[in-house]
């Protein structure tokens, strides 16, 4: 490992205050201080491309929301149980990007509480308590949906309600152990509509009636799976069959991230019973929302009264916000479905040169990179945590996801430019050309 400097030594062994829990990026850590757009800086001065952070999704420190928190904190902050327009503004205005009977939406501070919240109100409107879950999942750290997240590895998810489906790998569909000869939403759709029927058989054989599928439309933790556009429907219509209902996260594909809608259900022509977001919804600031259709909220909310203290606050619906008025006119949505597409193409491009790039596939401005051992598809793991350490002291900064953590997942914020995506492509080419990948 390279020699740390004294500085970037020093912070790191003053980490141990917060415990072995927290994990840090790189053997040579990051120190960051400053940030613009898709450009982050550290101590020394350095500048890096963020090809990493969806939270910064208007970019970050983007003056406009800089400048309406700034405002609103000069003002007032203070709890939901006193009016204010803030929030009811923001209410009516979000809800209107959503489907007519997505109608009402209570907020919080974290995508876990958004979560946490939809299991419990699908648990009191279906009657039932079983969760199904993709294989590599991650939906929260709380005590609940870290029980729903396979991601964090199988001791938190031992949990008799919850049930896993696999992950929707197109690049090694497999029916009956063989390479499928199509993977069109058709088929893909029939496959994972048979195994949500059978979690949910497992379920009722252990006495645990179904209540939700919560799902990310795509399926980002898993691997970054967007397509085929359509073949969700079917397994929609049979969740909603078999006595459940469909909890759409949309943390990662939500606030026009795909390019293709504002929403990761809308592109896939579902309307859900419930919604889940928080991450790019405040550009920074912990802010996160659960929309539901009214009648899927009232047996919870009708009986079970509901305070989150800092959830809705005057500051953070400003900057919410403003990251949804500058969304709306920056077209950050054009600008993911247009830069998304030139950016794919070109790492795409390099699957000639670089047999280790095994597949290249996403929505607009979320990209997944398989990284795999040349001339198959087994994953390489080794070989992307190489290329993801390389990138970084070639100054660009993204992660891994995917069950064997060998998929580079590029999900910068929705203002990445051409200019960033030939710097990355200069940085990526480097950095293959060095590991002779
Ligand atoms: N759902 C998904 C799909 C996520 O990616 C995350 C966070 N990475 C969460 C939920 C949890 O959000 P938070 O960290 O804000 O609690």
């Amino acid at each position: 490992a390279a020699a740390l400097d004294p500085e970037t030594r020093k912070l790191t062994e003053e980490r141990e205050v917060l415990g072995p829990a927290y994990r840090l990026f790189y053997r040579n850590p990051v120190h960051l201080v400053k940030g613009r757009g898709s450009h982050l800086w550290d101590a020394d001065g350095v500048e890096y491309l963020d090809v990493y952070n969806n939270v910064a999704s208007v970019g970050h420190c983007h003056p406009r929301v800089v400048e309406a928190i700034t405002r609103q904190a000069s003002l007032l902050n203070t709890h939901t149980r006193y009016l204010h327009e803030n929030i009811l503004n923001y209410a009516q205005d979000i809800l209107s990007t959503m489907p007519g009977p997505i109608d009402r939406i209570m907020f919080q501070c974290t995508g876990s509480e958004a979560n946490d919240l939809a299991v419990r109100v699908a648990q009191a409107y279906t009657g039932g308590e079983g969760v199904i879950v993709t294989h590599e999942a991650y939906h929260g750290n709380s005590a609940l949906t870290s029980k729903l997240s396979p991601a964090l590895g199988t001791a938190q998810t031992l949990g008799l309600k919850m049930r896993m489906v696999p992950t929707p790998d197109t690049y090694r569909f497999e029916i009956d152990g063989k390479p499928a000869e199509s993977c069109s939403a058709e088929t893909f759709g029939a496959w994972m509509t048979a195994e949500v029927r059978k979690a949910v058989a497992d379920m009722e054989r252990h006495g645990v009636k179904f209540a939700a599928f919560l799902a990310d439309s795509i399926f980002s933790s898993d691997g970054v799976y967007p397509d085929p556009v359509g073949y969700l429907q079917p397994v929609i219509d049979t969740v909603h069959e078999l006595g459940g209902v469909w909890i759409a996260d949309e943390v990662q594909p939500g606030f026009t991230r795909t390019g293709d809608a504002f929403w990761g259900f809308e592109r896939q022509g579902i309307v859900p019973d419930l919604v889940t977001s928080g991450k790019p919804m405040a550009n920074g600031l912990p802010t996160s929302l659960m929309a539901a259709r009214h009648e899927v909220l009232e047996p919870f909310a009708g009986s079970i009264p509901y305070f989150n203290t800092f959830g809705g606050n005057p500051v953070c619906m400003a900057a919410a916000q403003a990251t949804l008025d500058v969304m709306r006119d920056e077209d950050t949505m054009g600008n993911a479905k247009r830069v998304g597409a030139l950016f794919k193409a070109a790492v795409a491009s390099l699957q000639n040169v670089h047999p280790c790039i095994g597949d290249v596939r996403g929505a607009g401005l979320y990209i997944g990179c398989e990284i795999v051992k040349p001339g198959t598809t087994d994953p390489d793991q080794q070989a992307a945590l190489d290329i993801l350490e390389t990138l970084r002291d070639n100054h660009v900064l993204t992660s891994v996801c995917g069950r064997y953590g060998n998929i580079l997942k590029l999900r910068p914020p929705l203002v990445f430019s051409e200019d960033d995506v030939d710097w990355f492509m200069d940085a990526f080419t480097k950095t293959l050309t060095t590991l002779k990948l």
